[in-house]
């Protein structure tokens, strides 16, 4: 049985190359690597070999899906992409493993997303009625036979992809590469996931994030706008334009909360600084009577440093993590998953015993978890344990891209803080304002999806 955390997740990570060199799928291998944290249930890699594709794709995380005999196989290629998986929308089985590479009269394609898409039924229903039977459950094997579907009127693949995405609602990051050696990416209109390209001598690449072209040596050249569609061939940007339209825009701001690592700079805002500045902020909003800051890792580490800095006290380390644990784990027994959080954390107790500590954490989701870890830092020895969250209180469902069940399991959506505090056994407890949240977050190129926080998915364009 798989035990997750009490995180959201992500719905993914999708990656593209269209290179002057014939190493597309290494470059692509590396590419996934850095993104592996936005999903570890399965990854894929798919190239062109002259008018065909082939493709490699199984569960498992990027270095155990593949081998030296695997990316032999994929080798000598230009062009390529890429995806890591966490299902949320179609079950975690083989058929939905990315990327969905598609035949249709005239060829193939093979579709990565990241994303989730609103009006799924009505697609399939609408494919389903012009007899298109699918293989897999997921959204993207609706997108692939969608391009399909259009590309047997067009005869072209940057048109029918165009087409396809022009019919998706909801939040979605795409790459796309045809037999023709396009490879092409698309990000939704009103831009709730971040998509990136990145430029060197050796050509063009996309990727959910910018660690993604560090990694691969190559310089952020631009973000995806929203709405944008970029076609890139043999290693070179050869058409963008801005299709696809929305009446509202917002980058999902979970992105610098939790999903992106933080050496990413996303939208023009290094995830770092978000971060950092949401720390600060706690410190300002809600100090408190303390000796020590630490963070729950990983994504709690950057707002204690910047709590530590703003408030003057010292920063410790407050755990040590399991880093060959992923964020899904499986633990066959009850007794084991009952352990799971002592598995994955274990406190520092040399920088805890006898100390008053402040405690930051990225958010609350179902409240499955917090109590554990402030049960180990008491265990360690603890006097007082002052937990500080860098979001608000999350108390609405999100349709776009994460994995939040029903608002009836969101914690915050029934209980006071009050009585979160008492479930967790803090001392205190206290949330970021809504409003200093995206004052840290200011200097993003785009508003904000605060949707989960407020109900507001977006703002409204002018
Ligand atoms: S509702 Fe929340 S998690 Fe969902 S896209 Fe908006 S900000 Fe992100």
């Amino acid at each position: 049985m798989f035990l997750r955390s009490d995180k959201l997740h992500e719905e993914c990570a999708v990656f593209g190359a269209s290179l002057k060199t014939p190493d597309a799928a290494s470059l692509t291998y590396n590419g996934l690597i850095a993104l592996q944290h936005r999903g570890q249930e399965s990854a894929g890699i798919a190239v062109t070999e002259g008018n065909n594709i082939l493709y490699h794709k199984n569960e498992g995380l990027v270095s155990e899906v593949f081998d030296k005999k695997t990316m032999e196989r994929l080798s000598g290629s230009y062009n390529a992409v890429g995806h890591t998986r966490y299902s949320t929308k179609g079950s975690a089985t083989h058929a939905n493993v990315q990327p969905i590479v598609k035949e249709y009269l005239t060829g193939r394609i093979a579709v990565c997303l990241n994303g989730n898409i609103t009006n799924i039924d009505k697609l399939h229903e609408k494919l389903a009625a012009v007899g298109v039977s699918f293989a897999a459950s997921s959204h993207c094997d609706v997108i692939a036979a969608l391009i399909a579907y259009h590309n047997v009127t067009l005869n072209c693949t940057e048109k029918s992809v165009v087409a396809a995405a022009s019919e998706l609602e909801g939040a979605f990051c795409l790459t796309v590469m045809g037999c023709d050696g396009k490879v092409i990416a698309v990000r939704d209109p009103n831009g709730y996931r971040p998509l990136c390209i990145g430029k060197s001598e050796k050509g063009i690449i996309f990727a959910s994030e910018t660690s993604a072209l560090d990694t691969c040596g190559f310089e952020l050249l631009r973000d995806v706008k929203p709405g944008e569609v970029v076609v890139a061939q043999n290693g070179e940007i050869v058409n963008s334009s801005v299709p696809l339209e929305s009446e509202t825009l917002g980058l999902c701001i979970f992105e610098y909360v939790y999903f992106a690592r933080p050496d990413s700079v996303i939208d023009g805002l290094s995830v770092f600084k978000a971060r950092y500045e949401m720390g600060r902020r706690l410190a300002r909003e809600c100090p408190t009577d303390a000796d020590c800051v630490c963070g729950v890792p990983d994504s709690g580490l950057e707002a204690a440093m910047g709590y530590a800095f703003e408030s003057g006290l010292p920063y410790v380390s407050g755990f040590n993590k399991n880093r060959y644990i992923g964020r899904s784990f499986i633990f066959p027994t009850q007794a084991e998953r009952a352990n799971a959080v002592r598995m994955k954390l274990n406190p520092v107790a040399f920088n805890v015993e006898g100390k008053r500590i402040v405690v930051c954490d990225d958010s609350i989701v179902r409240g499955t978890t917090g109590g554990k870890t402030i049960d180990l830092l008491r265990k360690a020895g603890a006097k007082e344990v002052h937990l500080r969250i860098s979001s608000p209180p999350f108390i609405h469902s999100c349709s776009y891209g994460t994995d939040v069940g029903d608002e009836s399991t969101l914690v915050a959506n029934h209980k006071t803080i009050d009585e979160i505090r008492e479930l967790f056994n803090a001392d205190t407890l206290a949330y970021i304002s809504l409003e200093g949240l995206v004052d840290a977050c200011s200097g993003c190129n785009l508003p904000f999806c605060l949707g989960c926080f407020n109900g507001e998915y977006g703002v409204k364009k002018n």
